[in-house]
């Protein structure tokens, strides 16, 4: 497999380290916790993704490890190991079509899974608006699956819960994984924070409502 230019994946590894940075800074990625990653290519599937064991509010844009569809490493001369999540990354950017995945461990979303593992349910809210639903007369489900350290497990659990958008319906681009994080995706990073920021939200305040 041919990989994509150096220039490409620096790129992708700034925008990464930035919106690291971000959710460092609302505790979202404690630790080395969590991991982000974008599409750099598409046919065949590649994906630069944050790497595994680092302190995420001081990444660089050299931080990044190469996957392919399967998650796992692609560059032969990179002996970093990706995420043990990068399969689950890369099975959301196949199965959705978005171009960025950011996975984060935030409280509240962990807190709503522990709460609600058949499905957070959402409606009357204008914030639902930010993640492409109807502020009235629609109740919007964030789904939860269990977790697993199989991502192969994990990816048919995905499946199982994950609606594609419809004409009349959009999909909901985010997902808890129960006594674990959430995930959110879109189709660059800004949309893909904007979903992951917008969703963690509407949780908070449904934990704190509750
Ligand atoms: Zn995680």
């Amino acid at each position: 497999m041919s990989l994509p230019a150096s220039e490409q994946i620096r790129a992708a590894g700034a925008v990464l380290a930035a919106e690291a940075s971000r959710f460092s800074g609302y505790g979202w990625m404690r630790g080395t916790s969590g991991n982000l990653s974008v599409v750099v290519g598409r046919d065949p599937l590649v994906l630069a993704v944050t790497a595994s064991g680092l302190e995420k509010s001081e990444l660089t844009d050299r931080d990044v490890v190469l996957i392919g569809a399967d998650g796992l490493g692609i560059d032969p001369t990179d002996a970093r190991p990706p995420s043990a999540e990068a399969g689950l990354h890369a099975h959301i950017a196949a199965r959705t079509g978005a171009n960025a995945i950011f996975h984060v461990h935030a409280f509240d979303a962990v807190v709503a899974g522990h709460r609600w593992p058949g499905g957070v349910a959402i409606r009357d809210m204008e914030m639902l608006k930010g993640i492409g639903h109807r502020a009235h007369d629609e109740t919007v489900v964030v789904p939860v699956i269990e977790n697993d350290q199989d991502m192969t497990v994990e990816a048919a659990r995905f499946d199982e819960v994950y609606a594609p958008a419809t004409a009349e319906v959009p999909e909901v681009p985010a997902l808890i994984v129960a006594n674990h994080g959430m995930y959110a995706w879109g189709e660059d990073a800004a949309a893909a924070r904007r979903h992951l920021e917008i969703t963690e939200w509407l949780l908070r305040f449904q934990v704190a409502t509750r």
